[in-house]
């Protein structure tokens, strides 16, 4: 009888092992997604079964595109990767990873600029819930200096931003920036 209980739970904990997705959180704000943040979710798929990207409303960053119009950029931008989903999430990250049953946070690190604060972010929710590991990954070096803000800046000056936003974005930002001049 204790036999068959032993057999049943490593049966249970390799199910859990081999069955399991390893699914990984990208939180950011998104405000627009470039090829960077694309070049990232790319990267992870190869090491991921699933990438949730997960876009925090950042009201206190005071966003230039909402919540929706910066979900349906990413639905558009994603719609060739199958296992790239994309949520809104709202407070604590780990819990959002607990509720999703993620294994990791995937972040970017462009520069040693980003370094220290995303250090700390990773050291917090780490202590937050040791079992959630935080995943560093280079974008493409023809990336390494993009950011959403210089994107903007850009098109608000009537510059080119092709070959580093995903199709739409560009006129999504015209439009929009059009509309507040
Ligand atoms: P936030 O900084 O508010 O979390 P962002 O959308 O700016 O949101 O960034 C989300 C994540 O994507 C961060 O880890 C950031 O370092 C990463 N990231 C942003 N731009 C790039 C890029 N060009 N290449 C790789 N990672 C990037």
């Amino acid at each position: 009888m204790q036999e068959l209980q032993v057999w049943r739970y490593h049966a249970d904990a390799l199910q859990k092992e081999v069955f399991m997705k390893k699914i990984s959180i990208y939180p950011g704000t998104f405000d627009p997604i470039t090829n960077g943040h694309l070049d990232l979710v790319k990267r992870a798929l190869r090491i991921f079964d699933e990438v949730i990207i997960a876009v925090a409303p950042s009201q206190k960053k005071q966003p230039l595109f909402s919540l929706q119009k910066r979900i349906t950029l990413i639905r558009n931008a994603i719609s060739t990767l199958k296992r790239a989903k994309v949520e809104v999430f709202e407070g604590l990250l780990v819990e959002y990873v607990r509720k999703k049953n993620g294994i990791a946070i995937l972040r970017g690190l462009r520069a040693i600029s980003d370094y220290e604060y995303e250090l700390q972010m990773a050291h917090m929710n780490r202590r937050l819930d040791t079992k959630i590991e935080t995943v560093f990954m280079m974008p493409s070096e023809e990336y390494s200096f993009l950011t959403s803000s210089i994107v903007k800046e850009v098109v608000s000056f009537g510059g080119s931003v092709k070959d580093l936003v995903p199709a739409g974005v560009e006129k999504a930002l015209r439009d929009k920036l059009k509309n507040r001049k």
